[in-house]
């Protein structure tokens, strides 16, 4: 193990929401640097270009702040080693492709998709099978140079078996014949993930990788990719996977995987970053209330446990609610409240939906409650839409719900075009079409004008509210949805491509 300074990173891609899963991770990783004097750096991956959005990475950044993880480095402060964004740091990765090329570790490789197609349908999954790897690089350079297309392939070992370390699991062994000549540099000039991570986590000088089990298969790649620079390979840990209570993976159709929504469902940042410490990790003295700081200083990170966490979210509640009683006073409490949502900025915004609405002051509470909670009751009967069954409904909803997902543009004039162009869709009057949102989002068939409410709303609290309605009403089917999810290409396809 190294004796450097401790310098760790997350590395999130801006591709979505803010997770939960990169809160933990970042969690971790910043607690593991802070008990020993270290550097905690926030790199981000964008170098899928088609998924990556300057909001995403807004989001993240936020949401990471809010929970108090802040970072050393990263592509809003800078620091030493930057840039801390992958798109701004291309050049670097083609001159160490090159370097790759030169020393016969990577080669270029001319193969068609058509050819690849045929490939992947003839042989059951094994991969590549190196037909450009034997050309004369010479050759191959003259080609590229001419301008024909072409990706940069790693030479991976035929023989033997590529063995390392995790820091939690121990030595690990894998064949080399299971894993293929990994692409490092897309045709369109763009290094893959296990290129850019590589290099970046070796020239910002990464100590330890703490990350994802989901990573676990891409290290000895890494591993070949360390050795064909000559450079020594980081500390490895994989952080276990967070799992639904059944033991599923964790995913938003159990349980809302946003940060932003736990910020609007009105829980504490520090009791969010508290359960996240309690993922495959107990304080020694078996405390289960602490601090950042607290486990900065004794995390070890050889305790944590190998069993699945589980984000179990009536603990959660209960943990913010101990929060909530024993760590604040009323002032600190109201001070709390404030910062959610008792703010004038917030109230300004509800202030216009409710006042047409109100014949006495009193009658604001109700009006306004759908505003300051998190669930809402309703009565499943009253989701159906007119001249549709239930079912339809249910199906109307979750293909609505996708495209909400997919929605990045949250204003009351953006809700309204996208309404006015499913209803369309559908073949539903926009009437109609309106109904069950208003009975999801505020449990009665009538509330505030729909697209400002949702706009207020916020598209973390709507989404949640919308599966928790189709829930209620019985959802689709496992059967129904990969049907729902055809007819959701074929609808939508195109719309998405153009609100990118
Ligand atoms: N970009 C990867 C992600 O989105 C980073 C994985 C890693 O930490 O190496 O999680």
């Amino acid at each position: 193990m190294s004796t450097d300074p401790v310098r760790v990173r997350i590395a999130p891609s801006p591709t979505g929401d803010p997770h939960v899963g990169t809160a933990y991770a970042a969690l971790f990783n910043r607690a593991f640097a802070k008990g020993r004097g270290g550097q905690f750096i926030l790199r981000i991956e964008d170098t899928d270009q088609t998924r990556s959005t300057p909001e995403s990475e807004a989001a993240i950044l936020a949401s990471l702040r809010w929970l108090g993880l802040t970072w050393d480095e990263g592509p809003d402060i800078g620091g030493p080693f930057g840039p801390y964004r992958q798109s701004e740091r291309t050049a670097i990765y083609r001159e160490h492709v090159d370097l790759l090329l030169e020393n016969g570790h990577a080669y270029r490789c001319f193969c068609t998709r058509e050819r690849l197609d045929e490939l992947r349908k003839a042989q059951t999954g094994a991969g590549y099978d190196r037909h450009c790897r034997t050309l004369d690089p010479a050759e191959a350079a003259k080609r590229a140079a001419g301008g024909e297309t072409h990706v940069v392939r790693l030479k991976v070992p035929t023989e033997g078996a590529c063995v390392w370390r995790d820091l939690l699991r121990g030595e690990i062994s894998k064949d080399w014949a299971s894993i293929d000549d990994q692409v490092l540099l897309k045709s369109d000039g763009f290094p893959t993930y296990h290129l850019a991570n590589v290099v970046d986590d070796h020239l910002m000088g990464i100590t330890h990788v703490i990350r994802g089990e989901e990573w676990i298969n891409s290290v000895p790649k890494h591993v070949e990719l360390y050795r064909a620079f000559g450079w020594e390979p980081p500390v490895f840990c994989h952080l276990l996977l967070l799992r639904n209570p059944d033991k599923s993976k964790l995913s938003k159709r159990k349980n809302p995987t946003s940060i932003d929504y736990y910020r609007r469902a009105g829980y504490l940042p520090e009791a969010l970053v508290n359960f996240l410490g309690m993922m495959g990790w107990i304080m020694p003295n078996g405390e289960e209330m602490f601090s950042q700081e607290d486990m900065a200083a004794n995390l070890k990170l050889e305790a944590i446990s190998l069993g699945g966490p589980v984000f179990d979210v009536d603990k959660l509640r209960w943990l913010n609610g101990r929060y909530i009683r024993e760590k604040h006073d009323t002032a600190g409490l109201l001070g709390a409240l404030k910062s959610w949502a008792l703010n004038d900025a917030y109230l300004e915004r509800i202030m216009p939906l409710v006042q047409p609405r109100l014949e006495t002051l009193s009658d604001w509470g109700k009006l306004a409650e759908p505003f300051f909670s998190d669930t809402v009751q309703l009565d499943p009967a009253d989701l159906v839409i007119k001249k549709k069954t239930a079912e339809e409904t249910a199906e109307i909803l979750q293909l609505s719900l996708w495209r909400l997902d997919a929605q990045r543009d949250w204003s009351a004039e953006a809700i309204t075009a996208l309404f006015q162009d499913l209803a369309q869709r559908f073949d539903i009057k926009l009437k109609d079409f309106n109904l069950p949102f208003y009975v999801a989002l505020s449990g009665a068939k009538a509330w505030t004008p729909l697209y400002q409410s949702m706009a207020v709303l916020g598209s973390d609290l709507v989404r949640v509210r919308l599966r928790r309605a189709l829930d209620a009403s019985g959802g689709v089917s496992k059967k129904q949805l990969k049907a729902l999810e055809k007819r959701y290409a074929e609808l939508f396809a195109a719309a998405e491509e153009e609100s990118e």
